[in-house]
């Protein structure tokens, strides 16, 4: 009432007004309306076989997305980040020495975070947006008793190289658990963590899966969960509880059962394609998506791209483009600090399909034009349709 009070409809000019909100950050995504009428469902109890059902059929699907059926999908209901601490503090042992490889925001979390939990941290930090050199890391990984790893780096749009980092550090390091960070590249990009010989794989819900936030996941191999350990300094994220209780299709403390039952319905349309499909889809959106920006005078932020997110320095203010996206209903973000005026932010993850990138590809030739830039007109929609069909 208020806001239609405020604006008469004679006074709106422009038909922006009638365009709908687009949330384009590379998390939380956009989320299948239906998800959210899942999630509206009368409450259920946790302690109850339809509960079970749910949690069971949802780990089904965890894991159908890992591409990994003997590894042991874990839901918890935390963000990423808690679900990364809970495979941290479950696996690698109080005070050891660990390796964090970073170029970016996120992998410098790690970091931080195991040295605030007590750990012998090395980081290994190269330039946000460079790619991590596989021997690099190997050597630095000598004598280490863990790495911690961003897969898909979220601040930068860069994807390392995992298979051969990992390959690589095994061969200097055998001992090595490797823990990987792959909050939006599960679900997105190429990721085989059996043959990659990973020890550990952690997401979250708001992210490749498409889901609302609230859910952490964490992955573990078959070697892992032999050395989960009773950890008398730990309570809520013990990993060795968890897998008892989720095996029977229950969780130690109550689930966010509405979210887990969320996830039924938001990974429906991922599972019903081979993993290939799903990955190759999402390199096309991406490549789509920094096409369109090519044509508008924007070139890629990461020098290895990760198709989760398309990461874009703009020929114009970073913070001008995003507000221009705003001024047409899209959430787009800009970097992450300190690279907040250096590039801005578009996701594939989830919902997002090749039609939102035409889409979206027209968003940013107005953008660009209403910050007065010369756009002529379709290069930016013609150059992602050419990406999406190459
Ligand atoms: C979003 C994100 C996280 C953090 O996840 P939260 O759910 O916010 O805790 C960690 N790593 C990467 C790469 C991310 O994109």
């Amino acid at each position: 009432m208020t806001k239609l009070e405020a604006k008469p409809a004679s006074l709106v000019t422009s038909a922006n007004a009638l365009l709908r909100p687009r949330l384009l950050a590379p998390g939380p995504v956009e989320t299948d309306p239906r998800t959210m009428l899942t999630l509206a469902k009368p409450q259920i109890h946790h302690r109850t076989p339809e509960a079970r059902e749910i949690v069971l059929e949802a780990r089904a699907r965890l894991s159908a997305l890992l591409g990994a059926p003997e590894w042991e999908p874990l839901i918890l209901t935390s963000s990423g980040t808690g679900a990364f601490e809970a495979a941290l503090v479950s696996l690698v042992p109080d005070g050891a020495n660990v390796l964090s490889a970073s170029a970016g925001k996120f992998g410098e979390r790690w970091a931080d975070m195991a040295h605030s939990l007590g750990y012998a941290v090395t980081r290994l930090e190269k330039p946000w947006g460079e790619a991590l050199d596989p021997a690099e890391v190997a050597d630095a990984a000598r004598g280490q008793a863990a790495l911690l790893i961003t897969h898909s780096e979220t601040s930068t749009g860069a994807l390392h190289d995992l298979a051969r980092i990992a390959e690589q550090a095994k061969r200097a390091n055998p001992d090595l658990l490797i823990l990987v960070d792959a909050v939006t590249s599960y679900a997105v990009a190429e990721l085989r963590p059996a043959e990659w010989q990973l020890d550990a794989v952690i997401s979250g819900s708001q992210k490749g899966v498409g889901g609302p936030p609230g859910l952490g996941f964490v992955f573990l191999s078959p070697s892992s969960v032999e050395r989960l350990g009773a950890n008398p300094r730990r309570y809520y994220f013990d990993l060795k509880k968890e897998v008892a209780s989720q095996r029977k299709g229950e969780t130690a403390q109550t689930p966010a059962i509405n979210l887990v039952e969320g996830l039924l319905t938001s990974t429906e349309r991922l599972v019903a394609v081979p993993l290939e499909t799903l990955w190759a889809e999402k390199a096309k959106l991406n490549a789509a998506l920094l096409a369109a920006g090519n044509a508008l005078g924007c070139r890629p932020f990461a020098s290895r791209v990760s198709p989760a997110v398309a990461a874009l320095v703009p020929p114009v203010a970073v913070k001008d483009v995003v507000g221009a996206l705003k001024a047409l209903g899209a959430r787009a973000v800009a970097g992450q600090a300190p690279h907040q005026d250096a590039l801005f932010r578009v996701s594939t993850m989830g919902y997002f399909d090749r039609y939102d990138t035409l889409g979206m590809a027209g968003l940013l030739e107005d953008a660009f034009a209403n910050l007065g830039r010369p756009v002529e007109r379709g290069v930016a929609v013609a150059a992602a349709w050419k990406a999406l069909n190459a």
